[in-house]
């Protein structure tokens, strides 16, 4: 996927036409110095983040509001596992969504037919209002079929562009996630507004007016700007085998929407009862468990040499501590967003802004902060003081922890007080320090899965990335329904867990560094 530096073949209109030579856009520096393809890229991802972060926040707020309020009523506790299954959903969809990519549709194709799939989500939840219940949770299944043919497989194009890869992709990354953050800076407060001061379909609305552009934007700009790229998926050398494993995919794929389909007439009929913590808890069993099974299939059947064995135990120890990462920080539209509704005061110049805006510090501090980290690695590693990867997932970690326990003071006061609402300062320094979190954690993983994968695996090791996320999504969604007016209490224990795990985590890495150091000198 993502580090698979083969332009793929083909003209415009879709077929194979191998007698052309690539078009390799590496020497058009059109958008900022890199190719104008990356525009088109930047702007799509842009739309579809846009889309993603404009409602994600917005579910907890609509689905705990009372039913007189236009909400359902649901208890927090309830929300929070919706939106963790919804979001560990949508990181999951991933792993399939590269393998169609790769083997059945392209990129290209994959990610215009996720736009849409996601398009036609958001258009369900915001009519779910004239329509039905039912519309809201089909619109959220669409939006997680198509954010996983999409989401990888744009990624995988950045990659693509940059044929000759080293800085200069790096560089690519890097502006490409300025993307996402332009996009999930400017979602919350124009779906909070819209959703939380007019009416929650509104807001919702406005998320899929924004996933429409996107499409637009990326049917209007791929041909003129991304040449041949992500045209045509990989196809096997002997045809017969080819048109076996195409069949086998559509048979497995149509099989898989039948049964999504099936679960959900019958849950819509009433058939079957969905308790969605329980779902929660037992996808949390399953993934681990597909954690588990792949690493040791990894190690015992993966024909490793000894030095990607190495290479592998890093990719797990950096696996497991993102996870622990992310459980904490995906928290950001559950409990801390809770905590902004319920406890925070908004009020500015005599406006209450919606609880939603808080939500756009951590995309304004990566805007502003990228390029200073960024800057800050590379000064340490020219002054021979390079850290680790681990060294610097430590780091991460260490950040998230004073944010949490920064929330575990703010909670204090807010019990302390009798349910007072406490300065919005709290969560944004919260969100600073989560931020910093952030920066010294996601794009190191991202470019360290992508440095340590063995060759063979490079895609899935992508896939293991996101797995990471899937996770932390669905245990942030579990625990951060905890915040709850009726049970105060729990608040500051709940921040107090989260923090405490996180400076575990933080303090056990930091020892390991050493040795993975050892280990990776070894393995040279
Ligand atoms: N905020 C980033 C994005 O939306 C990374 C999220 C993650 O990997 N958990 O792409």
């Amino acid at each position: 996927m993502i580090n698979d530096p083969t332009p793929q073949l083909g003209n415009q209109s879709g077929t194979v036409a191998v007698d052309l030579p690539p078009r390799l856009p590496s020497d058009d520096t059109a958008f900022f110095g890199h190719p104008r393809g990356l525009s088109t890229l930047f702007f799509t991802e842009m739309w579809e983040r846009f889309s993603y972060y404009g409602i994600r926040p917005l579910l907890v707020l609509y689905m705990t509001a009372a039913l007189v309020d236009g909400g359902f009523g649901f208890d927090p506790k309830t929300a929070g596992a919706i939106v963790g299954i919804y979001a560990s959903s949508v990181y999951l969809a991933s792993l399939p969504g590269g393998w169609i990519a790769d083997r059945l549709l392209g990129l290209r194709r994959s990610i215009r037919l996720g736009a849409i799939l996601i398009a036609l989500g958001h258009i369900a939840i915001g009519l779910s209002a004239m329509l039905s219940r039912p519309a809201f949770f089909a619109g959220l299944a669409l939006i997680v079929m198509g954010t996983g043919l999409l989401k990888p497989n744009i990624s995988a194009i950045v990659g693509d562009l940059y044929p000759e890869g080293g800085a200069r992709r790096d560089a690519g990354f890097s502006i490409f996630y300025m993307g996402i953050n332009t996009g999930a800076l400017i979602a919350p407060i124009i779906t909070g507004l819209l959703g939380e001061k007019v009416g929650w379909h509104w807001g919702f609305g406005a998320a899929g007016a924004g996933m429409i552009v996107g499409v637009i934007v990326f049917s209007l700009r791929q041909n003129k700007t991304l040449g041949n790229l992500g045209l045509e998926p990989s196809r096997h050398p002997d045809p017969v085998v080819q048109e076996r494993q195409q069949r086998s995919i559509k048979t497995g794929l149509a099989m898989f929407v039948g049964a999504l389909v099936l679960l959900v007439a019958l849950a819509v009929s009433g058939v079957i009862q969905i308790d969605p913590v329980r779902v929660a808890e037992s996808m949390r069993i399953v993934m681990l468990g597909i954690a588990v099974l792949y690493f040791a299939y990894l190690f015992v059947l993966g024909g490793l040499t000894g030095d990607e064995k190495k290479r592998v135990a890093v990719i797990l120890v950096l696996f497991v501590f993102a996870t622990i990462f992310w459980s904490a920080f995906e928290q950001a539209p559950t409990s801390l967003n809770l905590f902004a509704r319920d406890y925070t005061d908004r009020v500015v110049f005599g406006w209450e802004m919606p609880a939603t805006f808080l939500q756009a510090f951590n995309s304004l501090f990566v805007i502003l902060l990228a390029p200073v980290f960024a800057w800050l690695w590379i000064t340490l590693s020219r002054r021979g003081g390079d850290l680790s990867s681990p060294a610097k997932f430590g780091l991460g970690l260490l950040f998230a922890s004073l944010g949490f326990f920064l929330m575990v003071a703010a909670s204090k006061l807010v019990i302390g007080g009798h349910g007072i609402r406490v300065s919005p300062w709290w969560l944004i320094l919260s969100y600073l320090l989560q931020t910093f979190g952030e920066l010294s954690l996601s794009p190191v993983g991202l470019s360290s899965m992508t440095k340590l994968a063995p060759r063979k695996f490079a895609g899935q090791m992508m896939g293991v990335w996101f797995l990471a996320a899937a996770l932390g999504n669905l245990i942030a969604g579990l625990v951060g329904g905890d915040v709850d007016p009726n049970k105060l209490e729990q608040m500051p224990a709940l921040f107090q867990q989260t923090a405490i795990s996180l400076l575990i985590a933080a303090v056990v890495i930091f020892a390991l560094v050493v040795p993975i150091r050892r280990m990776m000198a070894e393995a040279k």
